[in-house]
């Protein structure tokens, strides 16, 4: 096998990209930085992006070296949902030195563990018309159920200026400055009223993980939660707040059952709504009269 005689003595760090069970919008959230890419491949040696670097030269000869490391850091996309993805892991892992995962896919299982909360069998037969043929495991797994994990980047799909903090975090050696606060703040920052306060509009804004700017909020439509839960979220109170905004039992489970459905922090949500159910809080207190 021909590799490039210059990667020998290359004292750039490696990067590794890889995937598993996801939709390869992470990834591509590296090649969206289109005005930093540059910059920062003179910084980094991307080793193995199978998304951008031709496995093969032109010539038929492997450009870089294949999967096997070692890598300085590693960036992981997607969650776990095959006895061979569970292996997979394993190797990339043992070839990592820092491994970082990126989206819901890999930090929360990603929209694809819904099927923790059903039988994979029948969805199996729903879809395929030769289930048998199809080998799968019954769910699916953040990276971090089966390897140590050395930071957790969320979003659905990722910020880009969060991805390049914790690329040049890295570089730095310190650890990546990515705000643990809930999407509130990033409202109050921008300047955008509490849709949930003067509209009553039902927002997942106080659980979830800041990244996005704020994005919905701004534009009058109640956050879903796409970057996941806060480090610790106060969900019995979000709980009683989704139903005093109108939700109802069943809209509150499956809100909470998006890209994050495998969040080890939405747990306890089915018993909250259960709690709430028995003891409905009054809902006739007095809410902001909504603007004409
Ligand atoms: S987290 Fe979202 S954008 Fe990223 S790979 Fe998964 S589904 Fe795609
Ligand atoms: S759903 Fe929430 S976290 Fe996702 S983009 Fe909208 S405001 Fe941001």
């Amino acid at each position: 096998m021909a590799t490039d005689p210059g990667l020998a003595t290359d004292p750039r760090p490696t990067l590794a990209v890889w995937k598993f069970a996801s939709c390869d919008g992470c990834q591509l959230t590296l090649l969206d930085c289109e005005d930093e890419l540059l910059g920062l491949t003179e910084r980094v040696r991307i080793d193995h992006f199978l998304e951008m670097t031709p496995v093969e030269g032109a010539g038929g000869e492997r450009a870089r070296p294949d999967g096997r490391g070692p890598y300085d850091l590693s960036l992981v996309e997607g969650s776990i949902t095959t006895a061979e993805d569970a292996e997979r892991i394993q190797h990339i892992r043992r070839v990592s030195r820092y491994l970082v995962t990126i989206g819901a896919c890999a930090t929360a299982g990603g929209i694809q563990a819904l099927r923790n909360f059903a039988e994979v069998d029948e969805f199996l037969a729903a879809v395929y018309a030769q289930p048998e043929y199809i080998s799968t495991l019954e769910t699916s797994t953040p990276i971090s159920a089966h390897v140590p994990v050395d930071f957790e980047l969320r979003g659905c799909p990722i910020d880009r200026r969060q991805l390049l903090e914790v690329i040049t975090a890295h570089l730095a050696g310190r650890k990546p400055r990515i705000p643990s606060h809930s999407v509130c703040f990033e409202c109050k920052r921008r300047g955008t009223t509490c849709i949930t306060v003067a509209h009553g509009t039902p927002c997942l804004g106080p659980v979830t993980h800041a990244g996005c700017g704020a994005i919905c909020p701004a534009y009058g439509r109640g956050c879903y939660g796409c970057f996941g839960p806060t480090s610790r979220p106060n969900l019995r109170s979000m709980v009683a707040q989704l139903r005093h905004d109108g939700m109802s039992e069943r809209d509150i489970q499956r809100v909470f059952r998006t890209f994050n459905a495998a969040s080890p922090e939405y747990a306890p949500v089915p018993d909250l709504v259960a709690e709430e159910q028995d003891s409905p809080r009054d809902t006739t207190e007095a809410r902001p009269e909504r603007p004409a």
